[in-house]
């Protein structure tokens, strides 16, 4: 079965220039990087790339997958980046470096935790700079939070502050906002009588700020993920230029089960389809359509969010297990057991690379 369709190919050196080319620019502007690795699922193989290719911490949002890399052997440090379950600090504690936190309950919680386990953990205290999705709103409360890790928890360090932005409210990182949380660790710098290791500016979201030169000075770390791996979004929602970064570190392929000159309306009496939707059908007459064997249940809800090679393609629909391809304007012949490649986005490659009906090819090991 191992080496059936659908599957993922990932090319892992593709994917470790990726990460040697956002270290290497961040690096320039005096900015660390820890690689999010859990766009791809946390799959091991490439977290090894993450790692081999210089960040300096291995992040991801779901412990289990931070467990699979450290039992893969990669010895990194570890980094939480989505603020802690109270019913998993036990956890967070036993696999990770550093988390990043907003609850008051979750950083004592985790003090406790770390002195039962005879460490010291980091934390990053995550202001919510309008976006809306985790972090402390105001200054005030987020200062009198940071005194209290510095003066009350000896077993946990403060570490520095961080922001996430653009994943809720779709609120750019410019450099007024992220001048914002400089501001905030300045105020919290002056309470302690020290400089904080980190001033963690965000995501790959916040990448246009280095790639523009115009990143605060103090923000000497991100977390970037979707930059590393598929290098899209930069490019399709900003216009960013990208074309040092290798955009086919996936490569989705999928077998043709029928082929057929069909109608493109739908003959009969409407009701809804397989998910209760009730989509619009443009009638372009007959034309050939090929359905490959792979639907909703592989890569999301949205067939939009995969792309094929071939630009004569053209997605038109989808169940659980099919999608519909118009192939009419397709030059070469298509027929039944061909297979047909797809690049992803994030959209999709969070379910790609998650779903046991995917198999996971690897392409170019290399160390
Ligand atoms: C997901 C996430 C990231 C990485 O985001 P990308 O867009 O993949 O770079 C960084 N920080 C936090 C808190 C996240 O949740």
């Amino acid at each position: 079965m191992d080496k059936g369709f659908p599957r993922v190919e990932i090319d892992l050196e593709a994917l470790r220039h990726n990460v040697s080319t956002v270290v290497k620019m961040c690096a320039d502007q005096g900015v660390e990087v820890a690689g999010v690795i859990k766009g791809v699922t946390g799959i091991p193989q490439a977290a090894a790339a993450f790692a081999e290719s210089g960040v300096k911490y291995i992040a991801s949002s779901r412990l289990e997958q931070i467990e699979d890399a450290i039992n893969y052997g990669i010895h990194k440090p570890m980094m939480l980046i989505r603020i802690p379950m109270l019913s998993e600090v036990k956890d967070v504690i036993r696999l990770t470096a550093l988390s990043l936190n907003s609850e008051l309950e979750v950083l004592e919680a985790l003090n406790k935790e770390a002195a039962a386990q005879n460490k010291t953990h980091k934390v990053i205290l995550m202001a919510d700079l309008g976006d809306l999705r985790e972090g402390f709103w105001g200054t005030e409360d987020m200062v009198e939070a940071a005194l209290k890790v510095e003066n009350e928890m000896d077993n946990l360090e403060l570490a520095g502050v961080g922001t996430n932005l653009g994943c809720y409210g779709s609120i750019l990182a410019t450099n007024e906002k992220l001048q914002e949380l400089v501001d905030i660790a300045e105020a919290i710098e002056a309470k302690i009588g020290r400089e904080l290791e980190f001033i963690s500016g965000g995501a790959t979201s916040s990448l246009m700020r280095v790639f523009d030169g115009d990143l605060p000075e103090r923000v000497n770390f991100l977390r970037v993920g979707e930059a590393i791996l598929n290098a899209r979004d930069l490019d399709v929602y900003f216009g960013y230029d990208m074309s040092m970064f290798r955009q086919d570190v996936f490569t989705l392929r999928a077998e043709v089960i029928e082929v057929k000159d069909k109608p493109t309306y739908p003959q009969g009496e409407f009701s809804v389809d397989a998910f209760g939707k009730k989509p619009v059908y443009e009638d372009r007459g007959i034309r050939k359509r090929a359905l490959v064997a792979m639907g909703k249940v592989d890569y999301g809800s949205d067939y939009h969010e995969i792309f094929p090679h071939n630009k004569d393609i053209r997605v038109i629909g989808a169940s659980s297990d099919h999608t519909i391809l118009d192939v009419e304007d397709m030059t070469e012949p298509l027929g039944v057991g061909d297979i047909l490649d797809f690049g992803i986005n994030y959209a999709s490659m969070v379910y790609v690379t998650n779903c046991r009906n995917v198999k996971i090819v690897f392409k170019n090991p290399g160390i």
